[in-house]
C-alpha cells in the first residue's frame, strides 16, 4: 500500500511521565488523498506530524512509508518528498516572484505561474508581502494573511512534493480566506498526499479521512460526512 502508516505508535516527551503525547496509535494515510487530523489545543497532533515527518521517533509501534519502516534509507527521500506549510511562515518583503525564487531557484515560469494559478495567488503578484511606504495604486498594500498562506502554499507547491502538509495552516484566517485555500486544496486533490492539521472541523470538509485525536489517542476515523453527522 502506498503511503503513511502508523502501527501501535507509542510517544512521551519524556519517559518519566505518565502520560503518553501519543498513546497506541494505527493510521493509514493513503497516497494522493487527503487526510486531515484534528483535534483541541494539546490532543497530540504537532507530535503526531512530526513523527509522521520523522523528526521525531516512535517511543514503542513503527512509523511506515509505503510498507516500509523509516529508517535512514527512507528516511532523507521522506523529507525530501515534503512540502510543510506552518501557521506563521515567513517571508521576505520582496516580490512575490523573489519570495517563490528564493526557495526554488530553478523554478521556471511556467512552473511559477502554475503555482500561482493553483493557489490563487496570482491576483495579487504585484504586490509586495508587508507592502509599501509610498503607495503606488494597490501595489503598497501589504498582504492580508489569507494572501500570505496563500503565496506560502504557492512556495509549498513549487517543490512540486508528493506530500503537502499544512500545520494549522488556516486556523488564524477568516471564512472566506480559509475556503480559497480549500479551493487550492481541492485543486490539488490526487496530484499528491495532503496532510491538514485544524482545530476545526470546517476546515476540513473536502478531507477523505479525518482522524481525530483526544488526549494522544484517536476517537474516531472516518469520512468527514459521517464524522458530521455522528455530531
Ligand atoms: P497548538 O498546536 O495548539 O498551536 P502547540 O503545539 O505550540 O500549540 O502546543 C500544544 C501544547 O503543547 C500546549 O499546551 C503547550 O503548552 C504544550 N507544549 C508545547 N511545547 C512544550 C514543551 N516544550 N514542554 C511542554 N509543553 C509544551
Ligand atoms: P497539539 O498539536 O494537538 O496541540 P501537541 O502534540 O503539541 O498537541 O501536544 C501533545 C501533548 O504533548 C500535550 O500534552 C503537550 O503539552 C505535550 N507536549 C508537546 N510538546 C512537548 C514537549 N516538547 N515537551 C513536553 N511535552 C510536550
Amino acid at each position: 500500500r502506498k503511503g503513511i502508516e502508523c502501527k501501535k505508535v507509542f510517544f512521551r516527551y519524556n519517559k518519566n511521565l505518565m502520560t503518553y503525547a501519543l498513546h497506541d496509535i494505527n493510521l493509514f494515510i493513503p497516497s494522493n488523498q487527503m487526510t486531515a487530523v484534528v483535534g483541541r489545543s494539546g490532543a497530540g497532533k504537532s507530535t503526531l506530524i512530526d513523527l509522521l515527518m520523522g523528526l521525531n521517533k516512535p517511543e514503542e509501534g513503527q512509523v511506515l512509508l509505503d510498507g516500509t519502516p523509516l529508517s535512514s534509507t527512507n528516511l532523507l527521500s521522506l523529507r525530501r518528498a515534503i512540502s510543510y506549510v506552518p501557521q506563521d511562515p515567513f517571508l521576505f518583503n520582496e516580490s512575490i516572484r523573489e519570495n517563490l525564487l528564493i526557495m526554488e531557484p530553478n523554478a521556471n515560469e511556467e512552473q511559477i505561474w502554475d503555482a500561482l494559478e493553483f493557489s490563487s495567488a496570482a491576483e495579487f503578484v504585484k504586490r509586495l508581502p508587508n507592502g509599501l511606504d509610498t503607495m503606488i495604486g494597490d501595489r503598497g498594500i501589504r498582504l492580508s494573511g489569507g494572501e500570505r498562506q496563500r503565496l506560502v502554499l504557492a512556495r509549498a507547491i513549487l517543490r512540486n512534493p508528493s506530500i503537502l502538509v499544512l500545520d494549522e495552516a488556516t486556523s488564524s484566517l477568516d471564512t472566506e480566506n480559509e475556503a480559497k485555500i480549500q479551493e487550492a486544496l481541492e485543486r490539488l486533490k490526487g496530484r499528491m498526499t495532503i496532510i491538514v492539521i485544524a482545530h476545526r472541523l470546517s476546515t476540513i470538509r473536502n478531507a477523505d479521512q479525518v482522524i481525530v485525536l483526544e488526549q494522544g489517542e484517536i476517537i474516531q476515523n472516518g469520512e468527514f460526512l459521517q464524522l458530521a453527522n455522528e455530531k
